[in-house]
């Protein structure tokens, strides 16, 4: 058996070492896009406050983990996937009789005038972990765009950095999708208490470069200089390379209990898998 995973975060090496476990004959093949070794966002945090360096983000320590195994890691990007084979950028082919897809998601920015100016950052791979880290430093100032899940995660490391932070969340509350007004105000009274300003129902309308600091515009009247921005509003599936293919999409790939997809050979897991909604 040829199984094929595309993606290399924590879906896939888990998967790609699940099945080396419970089929030592098959062939096993791991994709991954990026030119680090497979890490874990998730670590990314702690790399920011110092608590662990770049290898401590491995999600494996040693670089011959995967050989070792017998899975075949392969540094590449799919672009496109037939029924028996998937197709990388460079024109590879890897033919495949079961594919797995744990491609995870990627940071999108707000449609906001002046994201892409240098000194704006999302916190979603090593790299935005390695150019903020270099900013965010004790008594800088920094905006970080977004309360949710993700940001408040980023906003903890970003407040123990020592600088001076300001989230600008467009909610009237923090974590609006998991907290109610209550609790998502009581995260609030926290972050205060912590020296982190919070500006709820609020936009951030622009950023500009304004000589060595950045003028983050907000909808309430507000400028607010900075030295770094980060931008924590959402993602959205890595499905792109996956049109024409006939697997059924949505919100991620559409999964069923098994996590198949609509099509026989081909499974999600990890974020880019929506699962069947069992509650409504
Ligand atoms: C700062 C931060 C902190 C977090 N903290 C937590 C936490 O505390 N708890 C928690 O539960 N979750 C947390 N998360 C979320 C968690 O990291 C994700 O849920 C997890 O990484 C999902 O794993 P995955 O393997 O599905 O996807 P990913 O980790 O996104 O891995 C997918 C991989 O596939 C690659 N890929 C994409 N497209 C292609 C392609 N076409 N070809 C080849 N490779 C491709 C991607 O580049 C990536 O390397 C955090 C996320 C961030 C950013």
């Amino acid at each position: 058996m040829q199984y094929v995973i595309v993606g290399a975060g924590p879906a896939g090496v888990t998967a790609a070492e699940t099945l080396r476990k419970v089929d030592p004959a098959g062939s096993v093949t791991l994709v991954g896009n990026e030119p680090d070794p497979p890490y874990g966002r998730m670590a990314i945090p702690y790399l920011l406050i110092g608590k662990v360096d770049e290898q401590g983000t491995y999600l494996r320590k040693s670089d011959d983990h995967f050989e070792n195994l017998g899975i075949t890691y392969v540094q590449g990007e799919a672009k496109s996937v037939s029924p028996d084979k998937l197709v990388l950028n460079d024109g590879e082919d890897l033919a495949y009789d079961k594919l797995l897809v744990a491609t995870g998601s990627h940071a999108i920015k707000p449609p906001v005038d002046g994201l892409d100016l240098p000194g704006v950052h999302h916190c979603w791979t090593l790299e935005d972990g390695r150019a903020i880290a270099r900013l965010a430093v004790e008594g800088a100032d920094v905006v970080l765009m977004g309360a949710g899940f993700i940001g408040c995660i980023i906003m903890e490391a970003l407040a123990q950095s020592g600088a001076n932070l300001t989230v600008v969340e467009a909610e009237d509350r923090m974590v609006p999708r998991m907290m109610d007004q209550t609790a998502g105000n009581l995260i609030k009274q926290w972050c205060e208490k912590k020296n982190v300003a919070v500006r709820t129902s609020a936009r951030v309308s622009e950023v500009s470069r304004d000589g060595d600091k950045l003028s983050v515009k907000v909808d309430n009247g507000d400028i607010i200089a900075a030295d770094l921005v980060v931008v924590a509003t959402g993602v959205r599936s890595n499905v792109k390379f996956l049109e024409g293919s006939g697997v059924e999409t949505d919100l991620g790939i559409k999964v069923d209990n098994t996590l198949k997809s609509s099509i026989d050979n081909i499974y999600a897991a990890g974020d880019v898998a929506q699962g069947p909604d069992f509650s409504t």
